[in-house]
């Protein structure tokens, strides 16, 4: 799914190399909780594995395809078609619907749309009735729900029309406990449910228990020694 060599990457301008990993694998289907202090690089290995950042040396390819290799457009096209994200906050565009938020994978990608069983609206019904998004809440303003609420419909998002790769950066951090626990429950079925790798980073080590592989980013990062 996803095959890392000799990566590097500094951000521009900024000198200092804030990402060395020599080699990192991660198999179809796999659930991988990637760890490590603030500051140690998680987010921006995941802006890499998604093909948003470009290592300026190194491969780091999804599906066998090195992102390096691909321009602007095609990296985007690419995206859209096998990478599904949810991000800590500002997550929804807030000016559309909760179903317009879902359904805007498959708007930017023919391939997720054809994935989606029956049809898109349908495949967004069915993962609000998933993440337990109220009825009610689903033609409503993303920006009229809760926090918790919002997070539900970022992962429906995600998952819409079953991409390869599933990446989220710290999504519980806004959550209190309880709906961090409903909140991983959901999001580790509906990736079952899809077959999507997911790789999901957080600070937070008590979630590492739910996960089929632990990366600690501190241990993979040469460039913070
Ligand atoms: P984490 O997600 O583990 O907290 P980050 O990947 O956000 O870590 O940051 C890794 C390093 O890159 C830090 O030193 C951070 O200051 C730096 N960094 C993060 N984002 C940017 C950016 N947009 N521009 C320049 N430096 C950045
Ligand atoms: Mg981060």
């Amino acid at each position: 799914m996803l095959q890392i060599r000799e990566l590097r990457y500094a951000w521009p301008g900024g000198g200092r190399e804030v990402l060395a990993i020599d080699r990192l694998d991660i198999a179809a289907g796999r659930k991988v909780f990637l760890h490590g202090p603030s500051g140690c690089g998680k987010s921006t290995l995941l802006g890499l594995m998604a093909g948003v950042l470009l290592a300026r040396q190194g491969r780091t390819a999804l599906l066998g395809q090195d992102w390096a290799a691909l321009r602007a457009s095609a990296r985007d096209a690419r995206r859209a078609d096998h990478v599904g994200v949810v991000f800590q906050q500002f997550n929804l565009l807030p000016y559309l619907t909760v179903l317009d938020n879902v359904l805007l994978p498959c708007r930017f990608s023919r391939l997720r749309a054809s994935r989606c069983a029956g049809s898109p609206l349908q495949a967004a019904k069915g993962l609000l009735e998933r993440v337990a998004l109220p009825h009610t809440a689903w033609t409503r303003r993303a920006d009229a729900l809760s926090v918790g609420q919002q997070q539900r419909v970022a992962a429906a998002r995600a998952l819409i029309g079953a991409p390869e790769l599933v990446i989220a950066d710290e999504p519980t951090s806004a959550l209190d406990a309880a709906l961090r626990d409903d909140f991983m429950a959901m999001l580790m079925q509906a990736c079952d449910a899809a077959g999507s790798t997911l790789v999901f980073v957080s600070h937070d080590d008590r979630l590492a228990a739910r996960f089929d592989e632990r990366l600690s980013l501190p241990e993979l990062n040469t460039a913070l020694a």
